[in-house]
């Protein structure tokens, strides 16, 4: 069996396992540094969402794909700066890595500009580490009352990675447990290593690189 069968046959026993959310998990399926080549078999199998790290790889990739698969949905995962929102807003369907005010406000302008509005997520730093973006736990609330306040951003939900080399359960759990209490619906975590456990703590996106690639 193919990768892209056996992830899909996980998600959808570890959804049926969970018994939590109607709606199945999304997979999208993490394409950085993959070459077009190594994206069409899974284009081909009709996988529409990807999630991208870099603005200017996505953009040097994904516009010709897009032509012949017009379905694509492309899914920003990777960090973004304020000088970047033009491009950002102009590719992604959605924007997962929303952590800052100064990014919302950029975003803000260029949606209005371009008229075209990407779902947002907010990046949350789950496991609190100085090194990683997102907005702390702590300070969400803050932020989603700027967000919802001084701009317009559709803001559909919270995304995390936790720390590596830890179980990652409680930190899925926290996450589960922030959506619930802003209101909040889409919740993207898990990864190749630790998409099941995402799923049991309701996942409603789970973004899978090396298990659907190979090793990058
Ligand atoms: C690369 C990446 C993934 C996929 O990770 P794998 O372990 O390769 O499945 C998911 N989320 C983000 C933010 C990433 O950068």
């Amino acid at each position: 069996m193919d990768n892209i069968s056996k992830i899909l046959l996980r998600m959808d026993a570890a959804h049926r396992k969970s018994r939590l959310s109607k709606r199945p998990p999304m997979l999208v399926a993490a394409s950085k540094d993959q070459a077009p080549d190594k994206i069409l078999p899974l284009l081909e199998r009709g996988v529409e969402a990807y999630g991208e790290n870099r603005i200017q790889e996505a953009a040097a990739k994904w516009p010709e794909l897009r032509r012949r698969y017009p379905g694509v949905r492309l899914h920003l995962i990777g960090a973004l700066q304020s000088n970047k929102a033009a491009e950002a807003v102009g590719l992604f369907d959605v924007i997962e890595t929303v952590d800052r005010e100064k990014i919302a406000l950029a975003l803000d302008g260029e949606m209005k500009r371009q008229q075209r509005f990407p779902k947002c997520l907010i990046q949350v730093n789950i496991g609190k580490e100085p090194q990683k973006s997102g907005v702390m736990p702590g300070h969400l609330e803050t932020f989603l009352k700027f967000c919802r306040e001084k701009t317009s951003l559709p803001i559909c939900g919270l995304m995390c990675v936790p720390p590596a080399h830890q179980p990652p359960a409680p930190y899925f759990a926290l996450l589960q447990t922030l959506g619930k209490r802003h209101g909040l619906e889409e919740l993207s975590m898990g990864m190749s290593g630790d998409f099941e456990t995402a799923i049991a703590l309701g996942a409603t996106e789970v973004r899978i690189g090396t298990a659907l690639f190979g090793q990058r």
